[in-house]
Order: structure tokens, then sequence, then C-alpha cells
């Protein structure tokens, strides 16, 4: 079948589809886009430790929101058919449904990795009767782990919100901002200064009573820092080695910061956003630099041998499809047939002792609720 004819039966599918497809779905047509990429290599372990029974100190979540097989498929063999990622030996799937919706979204997904509990659309950090639940810091940190989170939305989206907020909708930009004052993380990373100082003058000093506030990680005050946010000015496509880099800095920041040992979330947000807007060269750009992202954690828990790092997603956006490659060339073609999410299962990749314990299909919320037992010791 030719890209025209796939183009054809999509669209044929999609229109099908319209009068059932959820609200965020109701543009779905089919766009198509192809791209060269500069490949960028990837990174393999050794898998020594990979699978084994050895103690864990450390977890790495790394979120790619709206990241299915299609942007990891599309990343993969634009970049010459190698990823960090899919290097990785232990491989699973997680199912992504929301406590009231079929199709989640960012809120409650994020919520399910964050507490270990299904919630409503739209919810932070509360259950669908509204009740505040704990987060995976609120859980750790008085068990001695230093907590961070990083991502490249602002701080106030979905995905890093559910690890600290507890609001009934993931629109009270303000009210997440205040949670981040009374939070139990040690580091946070997001976007960005100027959305930080457009809060109100009291939530940013309740911040800064807690901690210390910089807009440059080469900052002097970082290294004397008991709990660091680093607003950089731009989270956006002119963002540079952010990512990457970041995750970096919170991995080592988080370790001088506990001898027990530290729960890190990264989260590479702007897939999903690239998706929404059908723009496929920026969803494979995004995706490979999460994958720098991944590297950087992989490369830790290599040297470390006591740090679990787990890859997954919130859920699928774009019903993004790989149509063709050439890998050699670093070309990519993709076909987008929905502008919102989709209910598909994402896949999940991990790395470290016990990664095992990832494979096969589960939820969202399991993935929670095994890094909540694993470093709280309670299997
Ligand atoms: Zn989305």
């Amino acid at each position: 079948m030719n890209i025209k004819h796939l183009l054809l039966v999509t669209a044929a599918l999609c229109a099908s589809l319209t009068l059932s497809a959820q609200s965020e779905n109701r543009e779905v047509k089919a766009a198509a886009g192809d791209t060269y990429v500069e490949k960028q290599g990837s990174y393999t372990p050794s898998f020594k430790v990979d699978g084994s029974n050895k103690k864990i100190r450390n977890i790495i979540l790394m979120i790619g929101d709206g990241m299915g097989v299609g942007a990891v498929n599309s990343a993969m063999y634009a970049n010459g058919g190698e990823l960090t990622m899919t290097n990785l030996k232990t491989v699973g799937f997680v199912r992504t449904q929301s406590a009231d919706n079929f199709t989640t979204d960012s809120a409650a997904s994020g919520t399910a990795y964050a507490t270990g509990h299904k919630t409503n659309n739209g919810y932070l950090g509360r259950n669908p009767a509204k009740e505040n639940i704990p987060n995976i810091p609120e859980i750790l940190a008085p068990l001695g782990y230093a907590c961070g989170v990083l991502s490249t939305d602002d701080l106030n989206g979905a995905t890093p919100a559910a690890f600290f907020a507890h609001q009934d909708s993931r629109n009270a930009k303000e009210g997440i901002w205040a949670d981040l004052a009374g939070s139990s993380l040690t580091f946070a990373s997001a976007g960005t200064q100027g959305t930080f100082e457009s809060m109100p003058i009291t939530t940013q000093e309740a911040i800064r009573g807690r901690f210390t506030v910089v807009y440059d990680p080469n900052d002097r005050a970082v290294r004397r820092s008991e709990r660091l946010l680093y607003l950089p000015k731009t989270v956006t496509l002119d963002r540079g080695a952010y990512l990457p880099q970041t995750t970096e800095m919170a991995i080592n920041y988080l370790a001088d910061r506990s001898k027990k040992g530290f729960f890190l979330m990264v989260e590479g947000a702007r897939i999903d956003k690239e998706e929404h807007s059908n723009h496929f060269p920026e969803t494979v750009r995004e995706t490979l630099d999460f994958d720098k992202a991944i590297e950087a954690a992989i490369r830790f828990a290599e040297r470390d041998g006591h740090t679990l790092v787990i890859i997954s997603a919130d859920h699928e956006t774009g019903a993004t499809i790989l149509s063709k490659a050439e890998p050699e060339n670093g070309y990519a073609l993709g076909i987008f047939a929905s502008k919102g999410h989709t209910p598909m299962m994402v896949p999940l990749f991990a790395y470290g002792p016990r990664s095992r314990e990832f494979s096969g299909i589960q939820e969202n919320s399991d993935v929670a609720n095994k890094i909540i037992a694993i470093l709280s010791g309670r299997k």
C-alpha cells in the first residue's frame, strides 16, 4: 500500500470514528510529515546488574509525555535504528485509562504515576472524591530519600505538578505553584523564570522561604543550597541541551543530599505538544532529546549499580504512526490520525536491579506502587 492509499484509509477510518471520539479527539483527521535528523547515536550499558537482586537506593522515573510506540519507532529509525531506551532488555506495556475516562489526560495519568491511585481526568494528587492522596515524594521523603522533579513543561504542567500538588483542576496554576512551598521536594526544575515571576508575591516568597531559587545552573548558590528550584528562561525549542544536562544536574544534586537514596521524575513534556499539533519533525526531535536525558540516567545507573531507571509514557498522543523510514539516511515519514490523546497502551523500558518486575503488562498506577514498595522496603 502506498502513502496515498494509507492516508485515504486512515482518513476514512477517522471519519467513521468521529461520532464516538472523545472530546479531545474531535478534530480527527490524518496529517503526514517527514524529517531528516542529525543522528546522535545511543548508549548501551553492560547489563551486569540488570535484573539482579542488588539493593536499590535510587529510582529514576522518566515519562515521555505522549510517547507511544509510534513516537519511539519514528525516533529510533530516524536515528539509524537505535535509541538508548530501545537498547535496554526489559520491556513492558502500560495501560493508561483514568478513573472516569477511557482516554486519560496527563493530570490523571501523572497522578497514577505519582501516587499509585487512578483518578479523574483533570485532577492532581486527589482521588475521585477530591481527597488528597500522598505522592511518592510525600511517602519517601520522611524515610530519608531526597526527591526531585524535572520537566520541559512549566512546573505547573500536569505531570510535574502531580508529584507535588493537590488540586481539583490542572488549570489551578496559582494553587499548584503555591503547593510547591509545602511540598516534599528537594530539587525541582522546569519552566520558567517568567512563569514564577508572574505568580503572586506571597507565593514567590513562600517558595523562596523553602527553596533556593536560581535561574542559572552554574549559580554559586547551588552548591550550598539545601533545596533547589532551578528555573530556566525557556523550555521550548530554543532550550538547547537543557533536559539531558539538567537530568545530570538533578542526579548529582539529589545523590549529594541523601545517604539513603533518591527518587527523581524526569519528563520529556513536549513530545505530546508536537503530536497535538501534528508536527512530525518536532515529535522526532523531542523524542530524541528525551533519549539523551535517558542516556544520562542510564550512564549514572551503570556507574552506581544501585539505581533502577524506568522509562514510559503517561499516554499516547496523535495516533502517531511511522509510515516509512530510511535509517541509513536519518529519514522518517510519519502520519498522525488524531490531534488528541488515544487510549492505546504505551511502551515501558527498564534498567537496573529488579527491572524485570516492570516487564509484562501493567497499569500506570502499578508502576508507582512498585516504586513505593521497593524504596520503602515493603518487598
Ligand atoms: Zn496532551
